[in-house]
């Protein structure tokens, strides 16, 4: 049975502050997997997770990171500010952007943050857009093919947008050698949402054994090798999750066997997890508001795809506690839906459940990382607000929830704002 650290006297304790639909994180959880993260890696010298600010970009959760050592990945403008705000030093930045516009590229290189380049053309890009190029630049790497553990397609780099070729690696590096780059960096992000420790230990033999390469034969110090995000988390009950220690140690292996041997073992290992970091220490709350009996059956929600978007845009599984129920057979089969005018807008499919009632609270598992963040405004619908359950069992409201005001926000420059909000002049 998949459990959650949402209970029923929880949540009745916190509605009474905090209305559902409401994320809340668990910093217990958050706390001991960035430790037992860190200590799988102790053996590298210069390791560093980036946490991938995108899966969770709230503050006060990045804040529990760096007390682990952690910096931040950044794809963005505001993630770049929200980083920087937060005090981090630019060398505990890493911007692993695609697509960049010009100004993205200054800000990043104004405060400091190392920059992974997502294709050949953006040397000259970067180099046009700062006027020099920095002393330490990263470039992304795509196979292309096929991803595969043993006989197991995992993913499909060939058909993907980001990095460069195996032949651009190559140019590109003698390109920013000539130009004067003296570090070097090599990033890859070959597979989303892996639960097999084999992942990261395979990535990470074919970015050593490119490195070796690379260094032979373009003369480039390489400083750091980025395996970036994709370590997942078991949404099912019956998936085996990650154990990051086996991983690390996968990884070890493959680093004593390629680089030291070919006098890199000082390169650095870096991270870029942001699931793995953060999905299982959420959940979404919502309380089950509606029961309708057509040709199926329905629990309508108080939340919906704006809240937790992942089911509707990938179909993908998250495990629901009726809580309260825990123990109750799983006797009833639903479609656990939001409020969207969309069909799509379905938390669960055909579930197997404890008989619902009105006023229940479900527990949506594993939302803790690319699902607040994902949300939008489609329909009018607002974001919730995120809460964080401390150690000592005291509820922090860490975000608080959208109002319409914030909703119309964009419209202030014009009368309708006004009037809707005359108060506020
Ligand atoms: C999304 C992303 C990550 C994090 O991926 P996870 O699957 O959440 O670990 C890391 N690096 C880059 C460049 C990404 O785009």
């Amino acid at each position: 049975m998949k459990k959650t650290f949402v209970t029923k006297e929880l949540v009745e304790r916190i509605v009474k502050e905090y209305p559902t639909p409401f994320h809340i994180y668990d910093e217990k959880g958050i706390r001991e997997n960035a430790k037992a993260l860190k200590e799988a890696f102790a053996w590298n010298k210069g390791y560093k997770e980036f946490f991938a600010v995108k899966a969770t970009p709230n503050p006060f959760l990045i804040n529990i990171l760096r007390d682990y050592g952690c910096g931040c990945d950044c794809s963005s403008m505001t993630e770049l500010m929200l980083s920087h705000a937060m005090g981090v030093d630019g060398s505990d930045i890493m911007f692993s952007s695609n697509e960049t516009p010009a100004s993205e590229y200054a800000y990043a290189a104004e405060i400091g943050a190392i920059i992974n380049l997502d294709d050949i053309t953006h040397i000259d890009f970067l180099e046009k857009t700062l006027g020099y190029l920095p002393k330490t630049l990263s470039c992304r790497f795509n196979p292309g093919g096929y991803f595969a553990l043993g006989t197991d397609i995992m993913d499909n780099p060939g058909d993907a947008k980001y990095g460069f070729t195996t032949e651009q690696m190559f140019e590109g590096f003698r390109i920013l050698k000539e130009r004067g780059v003296e570090n070097f960096g090599i990033h890859s992000f070959l597979a989303s949402n892996t639960v097999t420790n084999e992942y990261y230990p395979t990535l990470a033999r074919q970015l050593f054994e490119l490195a070796v390469q690379l260094k032979e034969q373009t003369g480039a110090h390489i400083t750091f090798i980025n395996l970036s995000g994709g370590v997942g988390v078991a949404y099912k009950p019956d998936q085996t999750p990650n154990d990051i220690k086996v991983i690390g140690e996968g990884v070890r292996k493959a680093y004593e066997e390629i680089l030291v041997p070919a006098g890199m073992g000082d390169v650095a290992i870096y991270t870029e997890l942001g699931r793995f970091m953060m999905a299982p220490y959420g959940n979404l709350v919502v309380q089950a508001i509606h029961a309708k009996h057509t040709y199926k059956e329905y629990i309508g929600v108080d939340a919906c795809a704006v809240n937790l978007m992942r089911p509707a845009m990938y179909g993908a599984y998250h495990h629901i506690t009726v809580l309260g129920k825990e123990e109750a057979p799983c006797d009833h089969k639903y479609d656990v839906v939001g409020s969207l005018c969309e069909n799509n807008d379905k938390f669960a499919i055909d579930r197997m459940l404890p008989e619902i009632e009105t006023g229940d609270y479900l527990a949506i598992h594993d939302t803790g990382a690319h699902g607040f963040a994902m949300g939008y405004n489609y329909n009018g619908k607002l974001k919730s607000a995120e809460l964080l359950l401390h150690e000592d069992g005291s509820v922090e409201m860490i975000r608080r929830a959208e109002t319409p005001q914030d909703y119309f926000r964009t419209f202030d420059c014009f009368a309708i704002y006004d009037k809707l909000f005359p108060e506020k002049k």
